[in-house]
């Protein structure tokens, strides 16, 4: 076959799906495709793993096949085959890639002009990425769909399309898997380029031993020289103001040389207590995302997806049980993924339903402990108002959303019907019950506070 027109093919099919699907879709199942083979009216298409194998089988084999046929190629068949993109193809293109974008843009990235004492320096510093976080293993979907674009868009244009990037989130959601997916996708591309990755409490260590030591300047320089810095959890910094001095003049410096900048935290800047007012200004310069819980299919892919790299097939009932489980922190859903895999590879057991709810059953079971009194009195306490207000009439805004908070936990959390919410909140009309739970709803989704108060008191409720 004449494979450069086979290829050709497959593109404009994937060009054609990746139009009719959401982008969290088309990513996550078709990113890595492509065509092995085409005989007669059958083609083989080469998938990464087998969890992508399985949906593209059975949820998306009919739209290949009609895609295919609008593009005026008769194929009645296809067949999916495990192999990933040989590694020679890969680094053809990679060399591909680094040419043009050494030559676009990052000509002073390949600087050999280091300064002298920084290089020394180095090898007490830490370079800190880890090779295990890439843009390949990192499942899209919502919640994260945005953060990846834009983590993508930096890696390919590093220090000219968003400088900084702004990455913010609750824990655990893969915050620093993305923006080390960036490092890793700069050195790949470029082994030289300078890329540092470094936690802001691991910043604020440095200074201070610099300090000590009398290093500063090296310090400076150091942090000063990189191509691009990558800051994790800058949370930290609040309070710290000579940290915050110091990290301004580094951010101004890597700036005006178009470095690119990459922080994390767990806040947006404006609510990064006792942060200065400068660099919140500047943290806003270039691109902030908020980051959000991945939904149940997310999760369940990133599940799969893990299981497949360890080459074992879940069944769907425990995909779904340990995705309703681990709702917003995705560390804690690998961690019982883990546990689970072990607990079956020590015994020599296949897992099923019955083996991850015995070993996993004590939080299973903890929402039907939970009554609607403790969750009611969990959502005062944490806007410190009185149990007797909740319950009570008032209007004020400082006590309607920890209500309508905890109308939206009940039914969240213990399915309560709406007439039921009502009642247990001291009101007649379960209209106000619809409305309140779908207003958190929505605002979980949008606005950061809010998202903030419903994790922290589902953590109380669950410790
Ligand atoms: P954060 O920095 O936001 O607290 P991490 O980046 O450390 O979270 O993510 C926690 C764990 O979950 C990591 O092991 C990470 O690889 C994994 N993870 C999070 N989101 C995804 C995703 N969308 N796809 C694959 N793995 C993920
Ligand atoms: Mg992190």
């Amino acid at each position: 076959m004449n494979t450069v027109q086979e290829d050709k093919l497959w593109q404009t099919v994937l060009g054609d799906i990746e139009i009719s699907l959401s982008r969290a879709n088309y990513l996550t199942w078709f990113k890595n495709t492509h065509l092995i083979d085409r005989v007669g009216d059958h083609i083989v298409i080469g998938v990464p793993n087998v969890f992508i194998k399985q949906q593209l089988e059975r949820k998306y084999n009919q739209l290949i096949l009609d895609t295919i046929q609008k593009n005026g190629v008769s194929i009645d068949s296809i067949d999916f085959k495990i192999q990933s993109v040989s590694r020679a193809e890969i680094d053809e293109k990679a060399e591909l890639q680094v040419e043009s974008i050494a030559t676009q843009h990052v000509p002073q990235m390949l600087s050999s002009e280091r300064p002298k004492n920084a290089s020394s320096l180095a090898h007490t510093y830490r370079q800190g990425i880890n090779e295990r976080y890439t843009f390949d293993n990192f499942v899209v979907g919502s919640g994260n769909e945005l953060a990846y674009a834009a983590c993508q868009a930096v890696a390919n244009e590093v220090g000219t399309k968003y400088n900084p990037l702004f990455l913010y989130g609750g824990v655990g959601i893969g915050k620093t898997h993305l923006i080390q997916a960036v490092g890793n996708a700069v050195v790949s591309r470029n082994p030289q380029a300078r890329v540092v990755y470094i936690s802001s409490e691991q910043f604020v260590q440095e200074f201070v031993d610099a300090l000590r030591f009398k290093k500063n300047t090296d310090f400076a320089d150091y942090y000063r020289s990189a191509d691009v810095l990558i800051v994790d959890d800058v949370q930290f910094f609040a309070g710290k103001e000579k940290i915050q001095e110091e990290f301004f003049h580094t951010f101004n410096a890597l700036h005006q040389a178009n470095h690119q900048i990459i922080i994390s935290s767990d806040k947006p800047p404006r609510e990064i207590p006792t942060l200065e007012e400068r660099l919140r200004s500047r943290f806003v310069w270039g691109m902030s995302i908020d980051m959000q819980n991945p939904d149940f299919e997310t999760r369940c892919a990133i599940i799969q997806n893990k299981a497949a790299v360890k080459q074992i097939n879940l069944p769907s009932d425990v995909v779904d049980f340990l995705s309703t489980q681990f709702q917003t922190n995705i560390r804690e859903l690998e961690g019982a993924l883990n546990q689970l895999l072990a607990f079956c590879e020590m015994r020599g057991l296949e897992p099923n339903l019955a083996i991850v709810t015995g070993l996993l059953g004590g939080r299973a079971a903890r929402p039907k402990h939970l009554s609607a009194h403790q969750i009611i009195e969990r959502c005062a306490k944490y806007y410190q108002i009185e149990l007797d207000d909740i319950l009570g009439a008032k209007r004020d805004k400082d006590i309607v959303v920890p209500r309508q908070v905890a109308m939206y936990l009940l039914r969240s959390e213990l399915h309560l019907s709406f007439p039921k919410i009502a009642h247990e909140l001291g009101r007649k009309d379960h209209t106000t019950a619809i409305h309140s739970v779908d207003k958190i709803e929505k605002e979980f989704n949008l606005n950061p506070t809010i998202r903030a108060a419903v994790n922290e008191i589902k953590e109380h409720l669950y410790a």
